[in-house]
């Protein structure tokens, strides 16, 4: 088989500034040790999210000249409507500014104290919007998703027994809704199988309840299930994208993702009594409901990007793309959340740096020394990001410790990613110097944006 090449070609460059270790500690040490205080002119190659970090086509930005800036009623609007609904069916379709501006309209609308809101595994955002309602946001996770050395299919299943055990326990009278988020993000980038959606879907009948699918990353979920999942091998994304939604009431989804643009979003629903209630908090937060809290332009760029995600072509790249960055930590003896997910690569810190115990945040301290070592930028998606504490102040860590490496979209070229496997592999040499971690500073949500950190000792 001959190398699977980018999918295009070049048309636009930015330049990377380089950096000498002595600046990048200096850096380091000035953004209290947290990358996302790091500017990004500082930053060699920057996996610290794929969120609205994608390259557009000449497509999309034509599509942004010819944007309909119409307060109401925009040609731009219509065209991504249409989009949409080909891809969802959904009947209502509400732009949004981002992912999290859907989730806040839902959330205020459907939550409060008291309720819950089960998932295989909430985003971050999606935590914080539940909770600042006062809802539970809960996680359920397959088993199996939990054990980053184990290679199974669809490591981002909901575990559907939990599931029905938890609605009998607080009463489905208390669940306004299900969520499944599609690829598991916080899980490792990995995808939910067609089955497990429909299972998914058959015990949210049997109790009544909603089901929305958090909808980011739906190309790479429906692209493994192609790959994956028996019965799919012949069928086009599209269809199976289709499929995906056919089971969900509605989804929330952030356009930052595989919508292929820098900004946007959409809450999309069947529910007319919901949508009607879910645009007027739009109305008074966002926007008009044919913009919601975008322009014109993006709504284009966004319906441009959401036909060309579902290119084969380019869900083949992709796909491989991070698979290749896995592969070749695998083979350095690198422990990494196996297999490798859709958008990005997870670190397994606790095997990584055994050394460092969770309340000494190993991710972090790896983050660290990535960015010491090669300007690289990661994050951490562990007990930095979603560990509590309990009453007495003690850390509860969370289930894994992971450092994600998020690959941009149709961004970095094999040589780029060459570079970042050169230096993870330098800093795995030498990972018995790496040392523990502690926050000094830190906000009482969403922590990991802001915290300061320092070493131990
Ligand atoms: C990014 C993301 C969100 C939030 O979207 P924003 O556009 O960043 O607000 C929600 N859920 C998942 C799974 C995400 O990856």
């Amino acid at each position: 088989m001959k190398t699977i090449i980018e999918p295009f070609k070049i048309k636009s460059v930015e330049p990377i500034r380089f950096t000498t270790l002595e600046q990048r500690e200096k850096i380091l040490k000035d953004a209290f040790y947290n990358p996302f205080m790091i500017h990004s002119r500082d930053v060699i190659i920057d996996l610290l999210t794929d969120s609205g970090t994608s390259a557009m086509s000449s497509e999309q930005w034509a599509g942004i000249m010819r944007g309909d800036e119409a307060y109401a009623g925009s040609q731009s609007f219509f065209r991504f409507e249409r989009v949409v609904k080909k891809i969802t069916g959904f009947k209502h379709i509400i732009p949004t500014h981002q992912g999290r501006a859907a989730e806040k309209i839902l959330f205020s609308i459907l939550g409060g104290p008291g309720k819950y809101f089960p998932s295989n595994t909430h985003f971050d955002t999606t935590r914080a919007n539940i909770e600042f309602v006062g809802s539970e946001a809960i996680d359920l996770l397959n088993e199996i998703g939990l054990h980053p050395e184990i290679r199974a299919d669809f490591k981002g299943n909901m575990d559907i027994e939990a599931l029905e055990k938890f609605i009998n326990k607080v009463g489905a009278e208390n669940i306004p809704l299900v969520m499944l988020t599609v690829t598991n993000n916080s899980g490792g980038g990995q995808p939910v199988s067609m089955e497990n959606i429909k299972e998914t879907r058959r015990i949210c009948d049997k109790y009544g309840l909603k089901l929305f699918l958090d909808a980011c990353r739906f190309a790479e979920n429906a692209y493994f299930i192609k790959k994956r999942e028996k019965g799919y091998e012949n069928k086009s994304v599209l269809e199976i994208a289709q499929e995906m939604f056919s089971y969900a009431d509605g989804c929330t989804m952030s356009a930052k993702k595989d919508a292929l643009v820098n900004i946007g979003g959409f809450l999309a629903m069947n529910d007319d009594e919901l949508a009607l209630k879910c645009r007027n908090v739009l109305i008074v937060t966002e926007g008009f409901p044919t913009y919601g809290g975008l322009a014109g332009r993006d709504l284009e760029a966004i319906a441009q990007g959401l036909e060309e995600v579902l290119e084969e072509d380019y869900l083949k790249y992709r796909i491989r793309s991070v698979e290749y960055l896995g592969e070749k930590l695998i083979a350095s003896g690198i422990p990494i959340l196996e297999p490798p997910g859709g958008h990005a690569i997870y670190i397994d810190a606790k095997g990584f740096a055994p050394q460092i115990p969770p309340e000494q945040y190993p991710g972090q301290s790896i983050v660290c020394e990535l960015y010491l070592q090669g300007g690289i930028r990661a994050v951490e998606i562990g007990s930095v990001m979603f560990g509590k504490y309990d009453k007495d102040g003690k850390l509860i860590p969370a289930k894994l410790e992971l450092v994600r490496l998020a690959i941009p979209r149709r961004v970095y070229t094999q040589s780029h990613i060459d570079y970042v496997i050169e230096v993870i592999q330098e800093v795995y040499q030498k990972r018995d110097k790496l040392r523990g971690m502690k926050i000094i500073e830190e906000a009482p949500m969403l922590r990991h944006f802001t915290a300061k950190f320092s070493y131990v000792d």
